[in-house]
């Protein structure tokens, strides 16, 4: 056995700012969940054929009743992430036979939207944002894309990031899926950052489309995902295989199969009630952000903020790099023996980070934490 890195994780007891794991960190009874059900195919005991029609665990009415009317969704289904949902999405509509079609997509849309799109065989247009230092997508852009694509080729979804991963902006999805809706497309929304974490209802957005990700923002273990859509596109992404009748084929007959949508299950109902709480994080979210700005480290992306993940951009702590014996692995060192983690080693002069779950102390704590690498150092 490996000495270290394998039992033991080394940054368990820190303060944890990385935006990709506030949201997924487990709760107690997820955990009990991810012991209980651990042993592969532990949901398949009952199983009638596929995933969402197991009735014991009940995955049945989850599926079927709470995950929609949480989505705001007509159906819904369980991922294996928020990848693999775009990518059944996209794959349904790619039509390969017809020759190329096309997504148009916003340009701080994740990778995994891009790959997804590149997977399924689409072509990509993407949105431009009105760049430094918002960093702004705008739905009269998406008109402009949608025009300059049809001229080349049939453009069959659009896609929106709400917020995007690197900015944590929230676009006005309204205003763009009625955009997309009078070119005859349907939006993808792919909120991996607001499901779990926000109020976020598709249809009430006029989406036709949304994605989750259960590890990212729902308290899971995953990798496991969330999918919803209006009726009229389930026959299309959920078409049935022609030989196994009750497989759904854009989802490989089955998904989840496992402990991950357990946790995502034992998770649900503090993740429904940690939304109520949204507006404190928005708030902690602003003042954080406005303390930072005190110390000379400005946020980019929408201002005021309206989301946990901020990205900022700091002069002072690049120069210090340039000045310093380890360079630009300065901060994160300063920042471990202060036993904070999320910022990625080497990042300095620009880096995002989440104050999502954080307590008013920790909050604080990061931030003095921020001011006294900067005094040390100066
Ligand atoms: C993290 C992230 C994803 C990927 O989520 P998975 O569930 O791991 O596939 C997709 N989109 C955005 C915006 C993300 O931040």
């Amino acid at each position: 056995m490996r000495k270290t890195g394998f039992h033991e994780r080394g940054t368990k007891d820190f303060i944890n700012i990385d935006p990709l794991q506030t949201g997924g960190k487990l709760t107690e009874d997820a955990k009990r969940a991810l012991l209980e059900w651990g042993d592969g195919y532990s949901v398949c005991d009952f199983c009638p054929g596929t995933l969402d029609r197991i009735k014991t665990p009940p995955i049945y009415d989850f599926v079927h009743e709470t995950l929609p009317e949480f989505l705001g969704s007509d159906v819904a289904r369980v991922t294996n992430g928020a990848r693999e949902a775009k990518f059944a999405i996209m794959h349904a509509f790619s039509g390969c036979k017809n020759g190329k079609k096309a997504i148009v997509m916003d340009s701080n849309a994740h990778y995994s939207s891009y790959v997804a799109a590149e997977r399924a065989g689409l072509e990509i247009f993407l949105v431009p944002n009105t760049g430094y230092p918002d960093y702004l997508i705008e739905a009269d852009a998406y008109a402009r894309v949608i025009e300059e694509a049809s001229q080349k080729t049939e453009v069959v979804l659009g896609l929106v990031t709400y917020p995007d991963g690197n900015y944590g902006n929230l676009p006005d999805v309204r205003g763009i899926s009625k955009v997309c809706h009078d070119y005859g497309i349907p939006l993808i929304l792919n909120g991996a950052y607001a499901v779990g974490r926000m109020p976020v209802k598709m249809k009430e957005l006029g989406a036709d489309f949304i994605v989750g990700s259960g590890h990212k923002s729902m308290a899971s273990a995953g990798p496991v995902g969330v999918l919803g859509m209006k009726d009229e596109y389930a026959e299309i992404v959920l078409r049935k295989s022609g030989k196994y009748g009750i497989k759904e084929v854009e989802l490989l007959g089955c998904t989840s199969r496992g402990v991950p949508i357990m946790t995502l299950i034992a998770s649900f109902p503090h993740v429904v009630e940690r939304i109520e709480r949204w507006h404190e994080e928005v708030e902690k979210a602003r003042n954080f952000s406005a303390m930072m700005e005190k110390i000379g480290i400005n946020q980019l992306g929408e201002k005021p903020h309206n989301h946990d993940l901020m990205f900022f951009e700091s002069q002072i702590l690049y120069e210090i790099s340039q000045n310093t014996k380890s360079g630009r692995y300065f901060l994160y060192r300063e920042l471990k023996k202060r036993k904070i983690h999320g910022i990625k080693p080497g990042l300095t002069r620009y880096f995002k980070l989440s104050t999502y779950g954080l307590s008013e102390d920790e909050i604080e704590y990061v931030i003095n934490s921020f001011r006294e690498i900067i005094d040390i150092y100066t």
